[in-house]
């Protein structure tokens, strides 16, 4: 199951146009708060420069056999359908195999089964705006991409940029351990325009989306588009994302989290409401920093997000900051597309 929710029907039909680079000199600051709170000890990784990209993929060929090793690591190419190594390459048509291990002789090509089928941009084309989407720790408009790349028209940098939120989701998802903080929050809405430590953080319009999420300090984060934060659903949460035997499960006062202990949970909630942040190991700034970031991201970058689209943004933020210290983050996220 995909961790971030459902990936919703794409179209290719922007939202609001916008920026507000104004705001990304703060959300530096917020991000760099972010890691040095959970990767006090893990060291900086050096991504690829753009000098590295223009050498690695000087031109469409390139990036076709980049595919092609990512795909099939060992060097053999495989059959999508069935997972036959006796395939043939089409010599009329490169990039193109046969496998005859079915009824009627079946053809494949390099991106059957990968978010680049079926789409006539060049594979050069996705992976600059994937390039630039990793690259940038708060995520980058389609606009922003759109200007830097040419992608013909800003409706089609949109598109690809959703098609690989798509792509990024963590199909190998595994449960949380050690110590972990739970908490939700709410994006969108009519806070939009206020600043966001201003903003109400409760469920007052329709148009407020709630979010649930779980980060294990110092490893990865999941977070679920939520349709309330009633306590079945944050339960359901909790009992699939975190492991039964972790060390900590920490979260606010929230109602909804008050039968964690009853479920085998070494469960201990910090009382906001009575502004005690930290209890010991207890406290949620670690997600608290990452809801920041998103928020600040969505805000900044991409506007009032649609519900529709909001799992999409989810799976960046979540793709980003879980390879944080991933060297060759491009190539994973190749490799998952
Ligand atoms: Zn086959």
């Amino acid at each position: 199951m995909v961790p971030t929710g459902t990936t919703p029907a794409l179209r290719a039909t922007p939202p609001n146009l916008g920026d507000y680079l104004a705001l990304d000199t703060s959300i530096l600051l917020v991000y760099s708060l972010l890691m040095s709170n959970t990767t006090a000890t893990e060291k900086p990784v050096k991504q690829m420069t753009l000098r590295e990209f223009d050498a690695l993929f000087p031109n469409e060929l390139a990036a076709k056999d980049y595919l092609v090793a990512r795909r099939w690591p060992k060097g053999a190419v495989r059959c999508p359908r069935c997972g036959s190594e006796k395939v043939y390459a089409l010599k009329s048509r490169p990039y193109h195999w046969v496998c005859k291990n079915h009824d009627t002789t079946y053809r494949f090509s390099l991106y059957v089964g990968t978010i680049f089928e079926n789409t006539n941009y060049p594979l050069l084309t996705w992976f600059k705006v994937l390039y630039l989407m990793l690259s940038s720790k708060k995520g980058m408009s389609a606009l922003q991409i759109h200007r830097m790349i040419g992608t013909g028209s800003y409706e089609t940098a949109w598109y690809l940029c959703q098609r690989l939120r798509a792509g990024l989701a963590d199909p190998e998802f595994m449960q949380l351990m050690g110590i972990v903080e739970v908490d939700e929050t709410y994006i969108g809405g009519k806070d939009k325009n206020r600043h966001w430590a201003k903003k109400s953080h409760i469920t007052g319009g329709s148009a407020k989306m709630a979010v649930i999420g779980a980060i294990a300090r110092k490893g990865n984060v999941v977070c679920q588009v939520i349709e309330r934060a009633d306590t079945a659903t944050l339960e359901a949460f909790i009992r699939r994302v975190v492991n039964g035997d972790v060390e900590l499960l920490a979260t606010d006062d929230h109602g909804g989290y008050r039968k964690l202990r009853k479920a085998g949970y070494k469960h201990e909630a910090v009382a906001h409401m009575n502004h005690q942040y930290v209890s010991g190991k207890a406290h949620t700034n670690t997600i608290e920093s990452f809801w920041s970031l998103i928020k600040r991201g969505v805000m900044g970058q991409f506007h009032n997000v649609s519900k529709k689209y909001l799992a999409l943004y989810l799976n960046e933020f979540v793709f980003r900051f879980n390879n944080r210290n991933t060297q060759d983050i491009f190539g994973v996220a190749v490799a998952g597309c």
